[in-house]
């Protein structure tokens, strides 16, 4: 190759359209590129050495032209009800957490496949402060790279894929993405976003997009953005409170984008997409579970032309002990209200109980314990 050197590139960070083109700069044969895509997203390759269909040399010069980092797998904790937890290493030393979570096994008793959903981080902590959430008790490290973001997938697919997902088309063994782990993807909106067009690409791993979820707490400037983007995504934005007092002690962001700012963004996003919003409500004993509350939230919401509400028992977490889980008969009575105002609600089951479930949990232990 002449010139001036072209730097490295990681592979997880190509989208799949562009590999003919990145291949000819650096002086290699385009027609390479399908047997590039097929080594990463069919065979699911973790080095290039695997890539057996390659001859030699031009895996030698892809390890080092289109480097793959692959995490490490530092901890991993499987819950009784198959919710598994990895805390990944990353190059520089840091670790983000990514969840997978089965919904029935890998084939239901009807015979139809289960679902397999992996939660995905954006960024290392998060600069959000959200009261109930280990992932901002430490606040942001920094934004993840979009191949380290794709490396989530890629980990979860080496250690989840039965020989069944290999024989199927794409082979991914997941089935749905949310974006919903640690971080704010709105604040890393240019990586996340090229880390979900990669996932979603039909020569990539063609998750589709209906399901890939992305989950904000409310960066208003977000909604426009992926707006214009024309993308097929779910959107989930996480209220938790139906008035600023309230929000505002929950969620700092809310003093930057208060709540009328925030449903604007939310009416805004549903008129130019069509697509309908769900919006996450933690549930708090004693601070945003009263029947008031769940009236409020109705008045909040009917604001709206459509919208779906799930609701979600406190996960308890080590750094906020005040903050408890209300009783069945509170949350019952919460959703009782917003289902005869006839509000699609969802009363979620917390998964993984035994795993450190909430957000962040299992990093905030092993960096503790480091
Ligand atoms: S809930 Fe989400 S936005 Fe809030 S601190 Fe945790 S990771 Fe950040």
């Amino acid at each position: 190759m002449e010139g001036e050197p072209i730097r490295a590139r990681p592979a997880w960070s190509v989208h799949p359209d562009e590999w003919r083109a990145l291949l000819v700069e650096r002086g290699m044969r385009a027609f390479r590129a399908d047997q590039i895509l097929q080594a990463l997203y069919r065979d699911w390759i973790q080095s290039w050495d695997e890539a057996t269909t390659l001859p030699k040399d031009l895996r030698a010069d892809l390890a080092r032209e289109f480097p793959l980092a692959v995490p490490k797998v530092l901890a991993s904790e499987r819950a009784d009800d198959g919710t598994t937890k990895l805390l990944l290493g990353l190059a520089d030393g840091n670790s983000v957490e990514t969840v997978v979570i089965p919904a029935g096994t890998a084939k239901s008793s009807d015979g139809r496949p289960g679902r397999l959903t992996q939660c995905i981080s954006s960024q290392v902590g998060c600069a959000m402060g959200c009261a109930f959430c280990a992932s901002g008790a430490k606040g942001l490290v920094r934004s993840l790279a979009s191949d380290e973001i794709v490396a989530q997938v890629m980990c979860a697919q080496h250690l989840f894929a039965t020989p069944e997902n290999k024989r199927q088309g794409s082979g991914l063994c997941l089935t749905n993405l949310v974006v919903m782990g640690m971080g704010e993807p709105f604040a890393n909106y240019d990586e996340t976003m090229r880390a979900l067009k990669i996932l979603n690409a039909g020569k990539g791993p063609n998750l589709g997009a209906r399901h890939i979820t992305l989950s904000t707490c409310g960066v208003v400037p977000g909604f426009k953005r992926l707006a214009a983007e024309g993308l097929q995504f779910e959107l989930s934005v996480s209220l938790h409170a139906p008035n600023d007092e309230l929000r505002s002690q929950l969620m700092p962001v809310n003093r930057r984008w208060p709540i009328d700012e925030l449903l604007a963004a939310c009416r805004e996003y549903t008129r130019e997409t069509g697509r309908v919003i769900t919006f996450e409500y933690t549930l708090v004993k004693g601070l945003n579970d009263s029947r008031a509350c769940a009236e409020e939230l109705v008045r909040r919401l009917k604001t709206l032309p459509s919208c779906k509400v799930n609701l979600i028992p406190l996960s308890p977490v080590d750094h906020r002990p005040d903050l408890a889980t209300p009783d069945e008969a509170t949350q019952l009575a919460f959703l009782d209200v917003l289902m005869k105002a006839r509000i699609q609600t969802m009363l979620r089951r917390s998964r993984g109980k035994d795993v450190a479930a909430a957000c962040g949990q299992l990093r905030l232990r092993t960096v503790k314990q480091a």
